[in-house]
């Protein structure tokens, strides 16, 4: 992972890390709870039935410190190393809903777990090491992104920006240019499926608030998607901004760049 990655994902990452480590501690304590209590009556029915149900109660819970353990050293090393595949679609599906429940719980913001969650997807789509062709990457824009007051549209063609300066849209352009990348500009989550649908990408990097990137990657599941936080010094939705040049080094990441002889 890129220093700029770093720096601004770690510490998003350990916090959910630390929410994956409180969830398994909880998750194996109510395993070894749900195997103690009935116990007693298990064996009634049979002698052995308490250890067998044990071994499996104990299989599932090294199941679950494994996965824990893995995750962590994935995202740690930005490697692929076993079942990545499979844990992102653990993380998407099972684990984030569970984690925001002991977020909530535990009196976290939101926003601050969605945010980890973004990072470690983005983690562990990295740790993936895919070289792509530029016309196999979408890069997806809020609509907000372009100043309020501009009179040029860039919603359907970003490339009718003139590049007056004034928004992030130039630099984005640019960056589309330089790489021989498609930019859309999406209204909406429909609009941006829609868009998904058509050009058939096979990542894409999305620019959008905590929350649509939260749902933008569950639904494009199983398309990798890594996501890149917008800027809202103004308040929601409105003349927001991004860091072009996190765009830039993520896009140096995934792209089947030719090295100069
Ligand atoms: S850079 Fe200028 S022309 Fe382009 S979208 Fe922003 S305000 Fe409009």
């Amino acid at each position: 992972m890129s220093n700029l990655q770093d720096q601004t994902a770690a510490p998003r990452k350990r916090l959910f890390i630390a929410l994956m480590g409180f969830t398994c501690l909880m998750l194996v304590g109510l395993i070894f709870l749900a195997w103690w209590i009935p116990s007693k009556g298990l064996t009634n029915i049979h002698p052995d039935l308490p250890r067998y149900v044990g071994m499996i109660m104990a299989v599932l819970s090294g199941t679950a410190i494994l996965g824990t353990v893995l995750l962590v050293l994935t995202t740690a090393l930005g490697k692929d190393l076993f079942f990545t595949r499979f844990m992102r679609l653990m993380v998407i599906k099972f684990l984030l809903p569970v984690i925001e429940f002991v977020g909530k719980l535990l009196g976290l913001d939101r926003d601050r777990i969605r945010q980890s969650f973004i990072a470690m997807n983005n983690s562990l789509v990295i740790s993936q090491k895919y070289r792509l062709r530029s016309d196999r990457i979408l890069v997806l824009l809020p609509h907000c992104i372009q100043l309020f007051d501009c009179e040029i549209k860039v919603t359907g063609d970003i490339n009718k920006c003139v590049l007056c300066g004034r928004c992030n849209v130039m630099g984005l352009v640019e960056l589309g240019r330089k790489y021989g990348i498609d930019i859309s500009v999406a209204t909406g989550g429909t609009l941006a499926r829609k868009v998904i649908v058509e050009k058939r990408p096979k990542l894409v990097l999305a620019v959008a608030c905590e929350r649509d990137l939260t749902s933008g990657i569950k639904d494009c599941y199983p398309l990798p998607v890594i996501g890149i936080l917008n800027e809202r010094p103004f308040g929601p939705c409105f003349n927001t901004l991004v860091n072009v040049q996190a765009i830039d080094e993520a896009l140096q990441q995934i792209l089947d760049i030719p090295k100069p002889v």
